[in-house]
């Protein structure tokens, strides 16, 4: 028989998937080679499984967490759906805060894993204390409540030192050039780069980042692709780890994640959008350096499917006045 004894063994160890027509490169050109890691195989649908197993597990060590004990995060994204599943398989509550500007959709995820949601008005002073930082403060302080923090728990970047980083150079034989990813907290390059330059500091470590981010220069100015770009400097960034940074805008990020969908079958969100078209930006630029042996791997963190009224609605794109790519029109009976 064949079976694991919990979905949480299931998390890491996605596979590479050769990424093709969606690079445009001469047809008769033989590389470089970009390869996805598909990290929305995952059992929790995204990269943030890894990093919320590691952190449960490190809290348990040190005995921050305790038997029959409360996870508090202010999150409604990846990391709480991965703390959610994770939780739930250990035995510990896991109360979620988010600000009501939060879809129902996403509160509902996080519902249906058993965790509790609370609900903060958006419209009140950060003092305030109905306030999304005050409530999160207040249950975390409750005895028995343990607060992750995503952006400064050194157990997320850690993970992928210990997990995506290994997999990635033993899946690649060592033969890897380029990494590039987005960054949100900074985790994923952070562990996987320094991973990566250790095993060969000739690795260059990319960084994909939406236009208007402070990762690329910008002044935290809004963008709309979720998950990555931050206005401030998280501490799980180490700001030694990239090479580069590569601005992608929203439009092309967007443009990107709809023929990911629509060329290479995968239905990714608009972070991994943003991430493949600086693949493929980087790839271009090797080719034309003559750069054929060049193994470019790029990050994919999350599934399309949380992202259907954004991304792929073209009502959604159009209100931003986005192109809607190459989405085939709609039909209706008669036209046919
Ligand atoms: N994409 C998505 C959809 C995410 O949720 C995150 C995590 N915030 C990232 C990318 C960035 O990963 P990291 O936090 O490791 O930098």
């Amino acid at each position: 028989m064949q079976y694991v004894n919990s979905l949480l063994d299931l998390i890491g160890n996605t596979p590479l998937v050769r990424l093709g027509r969606t690079l445009d490169l001469p047809a008769e050109a033989d590389g470089p080679l970009v390869l996805a890691k598909v990290e929305y195989l995952n059992p929790g649908g995204s990269v943030k499984d890894r990093i919320a197993s590691r952190m449960i597990e490190a809290a348990e060590a040190s005995g921050e967490l305790q038997p029959g004990g409360t996870i508090v995060e202010p999150t409604s994204g990846n990391t709480g759906v991965g703390l959610a599943m994770v939780a739930q398989q250990k035995g510990y509550k896991c109360v979620f805060v988010c600000p009501d500007k939060v879809s129902e959709d996403k509160r509902n995820v996080l519902k249906a894993y058993g965790a509790e949601v609370v609900v903060c008005p958006t419209a009140v002073a950060p003092e305030h204390p109905d306030s999304y930082y005050n409530v999160s403060d207040r249950l975390a302080s409750q005895p028995g409540a343990w607060k992750p923090d995503q952006y400064s728990n050194p157990h997320n970047p850690r993970s992928h030192y210990e997990t995506t980083g290994p997999e990635i150079w033993a899946q690649t034989d060592g033969r890897i050039t380029h990494f590039v990813t987005g960054m949100g907290t900074g985790g994923t390059i952070s562990g996987v780069g320094r991973y990566l330059k250790e095993q060969n500091p000739d690795i260059q470590v990319v960084g994909a980042d939406p236009a208007g981010s402070v990762y690329s220069g910008g002044t935290g100015r809004p963008y709309l692709v979720e998950g990555v770009g931050e206005d401030f400097w998280p501490e799980t960034y180490d700001r030694t780890v990239a090479d580069r940074v590569i601005e992608v805008s929203d439009a092309d990020s967007f443009a990107f994640t709809r023929r990911l969908a629509r060329e290479e079958a995968m239905l990714v969100g608009g972070s991994a959008g943003m991430a493949a078209f600086a693949a493929r930006a980087l790839a271009h630029e090797l080719a034309a350096e003559g750069r054929t042996d060049a193994v470019v791997v790029v990050l994919l963190p999350d599934s399309g499917r949380g992202y259907l009224t954004k991304v792929f609605n073209d009502e959604w794109l159009g209100q931003y006045g986005f192109a809607t790519g190459e989405q085939a029109d709609h039909r209706t009976v008669g036209e046919v």
